[in-house]
């Protein structure tokens, strides 16, 4: 089992288990196929309160799928999925699988925020309204409560002088920095990145990099990241888990992984990106 945390599996079955050091995510046997082929395989890894953990590996290696059935835009066909120790998808009774009431997924669901590659604002809103839609509608913020917290984020991610421009005003930097702030804005537990540099020009990388590096560095959220930028989960991983398809085949510190890794799979994949 690839275990990114220091403490035993058993601490975490308590949902107020919430400080450092306490599990958040946790994948236990997890099998996602799609017809005949096997994306996940008997999958396991956890992921602690306030850790980074980053994904690497070859494309088609399984790493979005993980993130998608975090969001339960998948469901798994083996094994059981945690967050902050309460069951996204199925839960195991007597030796079977039952499936959680709608109500249960979405309270769950809550806890985590994403990321995607493809920033998907909402293209008639701007950004400030971008920001707090799901406050307001999701969670029953004020309006005033929202618009407080969207302008505090937008102000994070170095934008409030766009704050009334509708995304296509914007450059793809510019608006993956409003993606950003639209995930915090819910508060999230645990943030997943899924590639969120990779649809970008190259000379707009590095400002979303810096944004999620501050981020990382000044708040005690918890990041799911898949990358291809290496100085980057150099920089902010506290744990990285190789996949090579569907299966985690070397994990470890950030410094291990990159300078020392052990794995020949391992060595090839970084030959390739670094
Ligand atoms: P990675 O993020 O490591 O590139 P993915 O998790 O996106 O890998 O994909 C793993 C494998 O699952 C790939 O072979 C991909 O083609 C396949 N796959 C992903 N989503 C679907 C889907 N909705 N239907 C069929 N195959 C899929």
């Amino acid at each position: 089992m690839a275990d990114t945390s220091a403490d035993s599996a058993d601490s975490a079955d308590s949902a107020e288990c919430r400080a450092a050091g306490s599990e958040l995510v946790r994948f236990d046997k997890v099998t996602k196929r799609f017809g005949d082929v096997t994306v996940l395989d008997q999958l396991d890894f956890r992921v602690e309160t306030g850790k980074h953990v980053t994904l690497i590996g070859p494309s088609g290696s399984g790493k979005t799928t993980i993130l998608r059935l975090l969001m339960t835009l998948l469901t798994p066909e083996e094994g059981t999925i945690k967050v902050d120790g309460q069951y996204l998808t199925h839960e195991e009774r007597d030796g079977k699988l039952v499936k959680p009431g709608e109500r249960h997924v979405r309270e769950v669901r809550k806890k985590i925020g994403m990321v995607f590659q493809h920033f998907n604002l909402f293209p008639n809103m701007r950004v400030l309204r971008n920001v707090m839609e799901a406050p307001v509608h999701v969670l029953g913020l004020s309006k005033d409560e929202a618009e407080e917290r969207a302008k505090e984020l937008v102000e994070l991610v170095g934008l409030t002088e766009h704050l009334d421009k509708y995304p296509s005003q914007l450059s793809g930097g510019q608006q993956q920095r409003v993606a950003i702030a639209r995930a915090l804005a819910m508060r999230p537990q645990v943030l997943l990145l899924d590639e969120v540099t990779s649809a970008l020009d190259p000379e707009l990388v590095a400002g979303v990099l810096d944004v999620l590096r501050d981020i990382a560095l000044s708040t005690d959220i918890t990041m799911l990241v898949v990358t291809h930028e290496m100085s980057f989960a150099r920089d902010i991983s506290d744990a990285v888990l190789m996949f090579d398809k569907g299966k985690i085949i070397e994990s470890g510190s950030p410094e291990k992984i990159f300078s020392e890794p052990e794995h020949d799979r391992t060595k090839e994949f970084l030959s390739t990106v670094l």
